[in-house]
């Protein structure tokens, strides 16, 4: 008896491009937030973002146990504040020489749904490189009520 397994080939290697022009002083920026602003405790997490303009926007986490937003998410908010749109590139740095950070399933999720061609900096076995945040959510859910103006 077979089954209808779909997946019969070998799993599928992501592939992390290299860091682009800007990059590099995208990182620096979440450094520095996260190097002068962390408490510890409830900001540990620094993201920053480029948007279509080229204008860099930065936030921090907001660590809760009821389910406080991730840097990811807070800078998308900032960005939008002050007027960033079509955002390009985010990286997030964690306190403590931590370095930069992969967002976490559910930034992946909002990241994707919200910015489908948003690129990600994010660390691998070979240094920091970059991906299309599509790449980082294979499979992803799709929704299927409508979409809310935005
Ligand atoms: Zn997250």
């Amino acid at each position: 008896m077979g089954h209808d397994h779909p997946t019969t080939g070998p799993t599928p290697q992501l592939r992390c491009g290299p860091l682009l022009e800007g990059d590099a002083e995208l990182i620096d920026a979440a450094t520095d937030v996260v190097d002068r602003s962390s408490d510890g405790a409830v900001h540990t997490v620094a993201a920053a973002v480029r948007d279509g303009s080229g204008r860099l926007h930065v936030g921090m986490n907001v660590y809760h146990f009821t389910g406080g937003p991730c840097a990811e998410l807070v800078v998308l908010g900032s960005a939008r504040a002050a007027g960033g749109d079509h955002l390009e590139v985010i990286a997030a740095v964690g306190a403590g020489n931590r370095g930069v950070l992969s967002p976490c399933g559910r930034c992946r999720q909002v990241l994707a749904d919200l910015h489908p061609r948003l690129r990600v900096i994010v660390p691998t076995a070979d240094g920091v490189g970059s991906v299309p945040i599509r790449d980082l959510l294979p499979f992803g859910y799709e929704q299927t009520y409508e979409r809310r103006p935005r």
